[in-house]
């Protein structure tokens, strides 16, 4: 998905072009069922014969903005037993804490593909994603709608010792977790249904 905004194969070229270049890429497909799901394994067979990383992202709520519906999500674990029953995956370690995608690599080899569970086992206890605007603003939370101003600090040529320290401050009093709140509120039966979808059983009624 790229918003129709140009060809798949312009995408493709320019992957190749910033590979070229030395740039570590990483490709994120967003998975959304209805539209691609179909796709899951023909990018998994593409990537993997480039050597790009590709992650997949459970399609999750962007405000109200791109009409989110639990039932177009794909979860992980559909999406892990999808790959691996065509080619068996294994877990290994993060290469960090707090980083977003399960990472598995294909058996017997170094190929790697990630997952990025959002929606069916939201991490933000663990998240680590500050954000600084190109405004000065910094955001501890990727649906934050205020953030702090860091650029009066930069621009009063504080010492970094400083502007780490407020850094660490306004991380420390984050209290910010989108995800983890929105699976809480989220309508119990709308729960229930979630369970159901990730357990396989796909004749589970909503009750
Ligand atoms: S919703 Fe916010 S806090 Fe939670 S994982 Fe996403 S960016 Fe991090």
């Amino acid at each position: 998905m790229n918003g129709g905004r140009c060809s798949v194969s312009t995408v493709l070229q320019g992957i190749e072009a910033a590979a070229a270049e030395g740039v570590a890429v990483k490709v994120n497909m967003v998975v959304q069922k209805g539209k691609n799901e179909n796709d899951i394994l023909p990018m998994a067979q593409y990537f993997r014969k480039t050597g790009h990383i590709l992650r997949f992202i459970e399609f999750m709520e962007v405000g109200n903005s791109n009409g989110w519906n639990l039932e177009q999500v794909v979860t992980k674990q559909e999406i892990k037993e999808l790959i691996h029953n065509l080619m068996p995956l294994e877990p290994i370690e993060a290469n960090y804490s707090g980083e977003v995608a399960s990472r598995y690599r294909y058996q017997g080899s170094d190929d790697e593909i990630g997952i990025i569970s959002s929606v069916s086992e939201p991490f933000c206890s663990s998240c680590n994603r500050a954000r600084l605007a190109a405004n000065g603003q910094l955001f501890t939370c990727l649906f934050a709608t205020q953030g702090t101003d860091l650029m009066s600090l930069i621009r009063s040529e504080s010492r970094n010792e400083i502007v780490r320290d407020k850094i660490a401050e306004i991380w420390n009093l984050r209290h910010v977790q989108y995800s983890e709140e929105r699976f809480l509120k989220t309508d119990l039966r709308i729960v229930r249904r979630l369970k159901c979808i990730i357990s396989g059983d796909d004749n589970a009624i909503i009750a």
